[in-house]
C-alpha cells in the first residue's frame, strides 16, 4: 500500500527515525504537530528501543519466503504469520508503555513476526485445540453413558451417587489426558518446530539482552495472521522504508517540483 508520509516539515521527516517509526502516515504517527525539543525526544525513545534489539534487528523473521518457526536446514514455504509481544523495560526508568499482565509495565514492546508454514501453524493450533477435542470426546461419551436410562438405573443400583461420580471421573481424566497428550504431542512436534519460542535463537538472543515474553503460561502463544503487521516501530522490513531527505533534496536541487 502506498504510504503517505509527506508532512516534509516535519523534523524527523524522511530520517532513520521516520523509517524506523514506520507509521502508515504522518497523520496517527508520535511524532505528528511535534516540535523539533518533542521530536528529539521521540528520537531519543526510537534510539533507546533499537539499541536493545539485538543487532540483525527482528525484520529477519518475517522477510524471508521460508517459515522461520521450521527448525532446521530446510523450513517450509511462508504462508502466514505467527505474532507474539516481547516487552523490556525502560533503561531511562520511565514506565509509560504497556501495562497488561502481572502489574508488569514495559517501557518498549516489539512484535515478533515469524513467517510460518502450513504444517508449523498447524502443530500450533492441533496442540491449542486438543484440550477442548479430547473435552467434547469424553465428556460426550460419559454423558451419553449416563443418559441411557438402563445403565443410570443399574449405575443408581451399585450406588445413588455414580452416575455423577462416572460424570466426575471422566472431567479429571479429559484434564489428565490433555496434559498428557499436549506433552507427548509437544516433544514430537518441537523436533520440526520451535514449540517453545523461547527456544527460537532469535528469542534467546533477545532474553539475554533483558527482553521477556509477554503474556502468562509456560509457553509463549503466538497469534497466527495471514498478513504481519506492517507499520509501527519494529514492523519495518527495511530501514529505508520512508522516503529519503537525501533523494529529496537532489531532486530539489536539479530543479524539479514535487508535491
Ligand atoms: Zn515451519
Amino acid at each position: 500500500m502506498e504510504q503517505e508520509r509527506s508532512n516534509r516539515n516535519c523534523p524527523l521527516w524522511g530520517t532513520d527515525i521516520c523509517a524506523q517509526l514506520n507509521m502508515r502516515a504522518c497523520r496517527g504517527c508520535p511524532a505528528e504537530g511535534k516540535d523539533v525539543r518533542e521530536c528529539d525526544a521521540i528520537r531519543e525513545d526510537v534510539e533507546t528501543f533499537h539499541a536493545l534489539l539485538p543487532e540483525e534487528g527482528v525484520h529477519g523473521l518475517f522477510t524471508g519466503e521460508g517459515c522461520t518457526l521450521c527448525r532446521g536446514e530446510n523450513p517450509g514455504q511462508r504462508e502466514s504469520y505467527s505474532i507474539f509481544d516481547m516487552g523490556h523495560d525502560d533503561p531511562r526508568g520511565r514506565q509509560k508503555k504497556l501495562s497488561l499482565f502481572r502489574g508488569k509495565t514495559f517501557g518498549f514492546v516489539v512484535p515478533l513476526q515469524f513467517g510460518c508454514c502450513k504444517a508449523c501453524r498447524r502443530r500450533y493450533q492441533l496442540l491449542g485445540w486438543l484440550p477442548m477435542i479430547i473435552t467434547v470426546v469424553i465428556l460426550g461419551a460419559a454423558l451419553l453413558l449416563v443418559s441411557r436410562e438402563t445403565v443410570a438405573e443399574s449405575l443408581r443400583n451399585v450406588w445413588r451417587g455414580l452416575p455423577l461420580l462416572v460424570m466426575l471421573l471422566a472431567a479429571g481424566l479429559c484434564f489428565l489426558l490433555s496434559k498428557v497428550l499436549s506433552n507427548v504431542l509437544r516433544a514430537r512436534f518441537n523436533r520440526y518446530t520451535y514449540m517453545d519460542l523461547r527456544d527460537h535463537p532469535l528469542v534467546r538472543q533477545m532474553l539475554s539482552l533483558g527482553w521477556e515474553t509477554v503474556g502468562e503460561g509456560k509457553y509463549p502463544q503466538p497469534v497466527f495472521t495471514r498478513k504481519r503487521l506492517a507499520y509501527g516501530i519494529g514492523t519495518a522490513a527495511f530501514e529505508t522504508d520512508a522516503p529519503s531527505r537525501d533523494a529529496d533534496e537532489k531532486i530539489t536541487e536539479n530543479g524539479e517540483k514535487f508535491d
